[in-house]
């Protein structure tokens, strides 16, 4: 049995009303329309944005031009820009418990994981803050007497950050400070369903002294205003993460100007366990791994792939581990499971494991729409006798639901995980450190983790192979991503000639 945390109505709960950033001034949308966002676990309206348009989006790009052209950004030094991030990573941890409840209500995750998204984002701030003093070119003093070359990083210019609903400030914070520490000025575009925490952004970015224009941003659909944001001709690079479908949409709009892309895209994570692995540990960390903020995760563990002699054993023990897990009201402080997005994707996930059960799959625990009074819910669900050519098994669900393959050899696990169109990250378990690392250089994918999952850190650069993106987040190159190189090729001394006409 699932433990239920029933929702508490929102009492005397104000909505907030959000305008938009433009040009460093608050402002309504060009439309009048207005977006409502409904709280996935309290069923009632939060928050209320301007829905821009077309025209906003190019007002906002336009501003982001001006300002980088022209404006003080990008000449500043590395320092002076740097002490305004770390200003608002101050102001950040300072204002948290408010970013914390924008996510919660308005996202549905809990509020303990919202809380500490806002530590991490903190962090990444501070870091980008540091990696931004740093950010230097090459020279070359090897090209002979009469040569020096040197090699500068240069911002690469506007930069358009479009944002999904499911870690709302995490990934803002994963792209923005680097493209400011690297002197680029940027259009933001959250989703329209998790808008808040991104506007509230706007205010503290202000208050830490970034100048207008620098940072955009605008709220509403991605048709309207998402898609400009990629098409326009003066954007210079985008930074996406969402869907791997609107991820080759956008790649494909920036060809027709050549962007540079950067993109974070789906996943369907394997775990591959064997035999000799701490089961204790593991056990725990499938759970985790599978229903962290619903399932609703790119890097979720959504994919067992177990040695077939433990497999009743661990499907018996994470059913067990995860009838234990508190599923309802994002409010309270001791749910693990919050509500599901939106009633479109939660009608999503259960078409997902209908269909899976009526392809042969096991509903091994859960598999149930809960009905907590308000919001939409569903149970931690376990799905075993999954085979691997199964829809299940290879498309991303972005629900609480675990689906169990089995393997004999270590070859035949590698190939299962590496057999479908994603490749973001991958767990293995197994005391023995051969079978660790032969599985970690097997498996194509841009994080693999070992005895352990979805533990991260702001120096471990983060992104996907194949249909998971193209670039990597975080790390000590995040800044360079944002950069055009230059090189200065100089001639010292009298030029021989070389190409005389007499
Ligand atoms: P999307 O890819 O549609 O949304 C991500 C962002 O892109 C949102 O800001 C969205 O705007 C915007 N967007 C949508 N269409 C366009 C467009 N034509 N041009 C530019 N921007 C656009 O993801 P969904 O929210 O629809 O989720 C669908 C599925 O995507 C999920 O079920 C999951 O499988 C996957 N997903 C993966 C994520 C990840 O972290 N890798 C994150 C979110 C989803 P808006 O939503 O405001 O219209």
């Amino acid at each position: 049995m699932t433990v239920l945390v029933h929702p508490q109505a929102l009492e005397n709960f104000k909505v907030r009303d959000f305008q938009m950033l433009i040009d460093g001034k608050w402002t309504n949308g060009s439309s009048g329309d207005v977006i409502e966002r409904k709280s996935p676990g309290h069923g009632v309206v939060v928050s209320r944005y301007q829905a821009g348009t077309k025209v906003d989006a190019e007002r906002a790009i336009a501003a982001a031009r001006v300002a980088f052209d022209t404006g003080p950004w990008p000449h500043m030094t590395g320092a002076e820009r740097s002490n305004i991030l770390l200003k608002a990573a101050d102001l950040i941890a300072a204002r948290a418990d408010e970013l914390a409840y924008l996510d919660c209500i308005e996202s549905g995750k809990p509020i303990s994981q919202a809380k500490a998204e806002l530590g991490g984002a903190v962090d990444i701030w501070r870091y980008a803050a540091a990696l931004g003093r740093d950010l230097h070119g090459e020279s070359y003093n090897t090209l002979g007497e009469g040569t020096l070359g040197v090699v500068l990083r240069e911002a690469i210019g506007v930069v358009s950050i479009i944002t999904p609903w499911n870690f709302p400030f995490l990934i803002v914070s994963q792209k923005l400070p680097f493209a400011l520490a690297a002197g680029c000025t940027a259009v933001v575009k959250p989703s329209e369903l998790t808008s808040g925490s991104t506007l509230l952004l706007g205010e503290i970015l202000m208050e830490a002294g970034v100048p207008s224009g620098v940072v955009n941003i605008i709220v509403g659909t991605g048709p309207e205003v998402g898609a400009p944001m990629t098409t326009h001709p003066h954007v210079d690079m985008i930074s996406f993460t969402g869907s791997t479908g609107v991820g080759k949409l956008t790649m494909a709009n920036a060809a027709q100007t050549l962007k540079k892309v950067s993109l974070e895209l789906g996943g369907k994570n394997p775990q591959i366990v064997f035999p000799d692995a701490n089961l204790d540990d593991f056990i725990d960390a499938a759970v985790f791994g599978a229903y962290f903020n619903a399932g609703e995760c790119c890097n979720a563990g959504s994919r067992l792939i177990v040695h077939r002699d433990i497999a009743d054993d661990v499907v018996a023990r994470i059913a067990a581990l995860s009838a234990k897990v508190k599923v309802g009201d994002p409010l309270d402080p001791q749910t693990k499971v919050g509500a599901i997005i939106t009633p479109e994707h939660l009608a999503k996930i259960n078409a997902y494991v209908r269909n899976a059960a009526s392809s042969g799959a096991t509903i091994s625990h859960g598999g149930e729409l809960l009905n907590l009074g308000m919001g939409q819910f569903m149970s931690p669900t376990i799905l075993s006798a999954v085979q691997p050519e199964m829809a299940i098994a290879r498309e991303e669900v972005f629900g609480p639901v675990l689906s169990v393959l089995t393997f004999e050899t270590l070859d035949d696990a590698v190939r299962i995980a590496n057999s479908i169109d994603y490749g973001l990250s991958a767990g293995v378990w197994s005391r023995d450190f051969d079978t660790c690392l032969m599985v970690g250089r097997k498996v194509r994918a841009g994080t693999i983790w070992m005895n352990t999952f979805m533990d991260g850190a702001s120096e471990l650069p983060f992104g996907g192979y194949k249909q998971s993106g193209l670039g990597r987040e975080l790390g000590r190159h995040a800044v360079e991503d944002y950069t055009e190189t230059k090189t200065l090729n100089m001639h010292i001394g009298s030029r021989k000639v070389v190409w005389s006409v007499n």
